[in-house]
């Protein structure tokens, strides 16, 4: 397999507005976050593989159903379609917060589970999410890591020397990591 531009992004508090304390369990409560639209249009145009990786426990824990996910998936790959960009796989952790997986994030699992579908360098590509779980998951499988100001973004950011976690870089939301993406990746 020849190596590919990838960038892995997570979806709640990344993508769309996030319902603090609660999940998207249904596509009315979705709602993309301003300039995500044309930072996912900017990845694909530089021709990056553009990777989701989302925990939704809220299956697993009977929040909502699997159907519902499945619906706000297409809308969601739909309205970024329309836009212009394309989105190479979304995966899902489905498990319960307490169901003990491998791939529920800070875990790794998710992008062991895309490195055997595609091909990448893991030392410049990045992982981009909202949560102190996503940089620890992005830094244990050997990625860069961006950690950006919205959904917990901003509360997280106020964690890094009680917890440990470093990010490689902390910026304002999506289409400034983008900026930092496009620089820096694939070097
Ligand atoms: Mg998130
Ligand atoms: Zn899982």
């Amino acid at each position: 397999m020849a190596k590919k531009k990838v960038v892995f992004i997570d979806r709640d508090g990344v993508i769309n507005h996030d319902l603090i304390g609660d999940y998207i369990k249904h596509w009315g409560e979705f709602s993309f976050m301003p300039g995500v639209l044309e930072a996912l249009k900017e990845l694909t145009d530089s021709g990056f593989e553009i990777i989701i990786v989302s925990n939704q426990a809220g299956i697993g824990d009977g929040v909502y159903t699997k159907e519902a996910l499945d619906d706000i998936t297409s809308k969601m790959l739909a309205e970024i379609k329309l836009y212009g960009s394309r989105i190479h796989s979304v995966l899902y952790c489905l498990h319960g917060k307490s169901a003990g997986c491998d791939c529920r994030k800070p875990k790794t699992g998710l992008f062991h589970q895309a490195a055997a579908k595609i091909n990448f360098n893991k030392s410049n590509t990045f992982f981009i999410g909202d949560k102190l779980s996503d940089i620890q998951a992005g830094r244990d499988f050997g990625l860069k890591t961006i950690l950006v100001l919205t959904g917990y973004g901003e509360r997280e950011n106020k964690r890094l020397e009680e917890t440990g976690v470093h990010p490689d870089y902390v910026v304002k939301n999506l289409g400034e990591a983008v900026v930092i993406v496009k620089g820096q990746a694939n070097k």
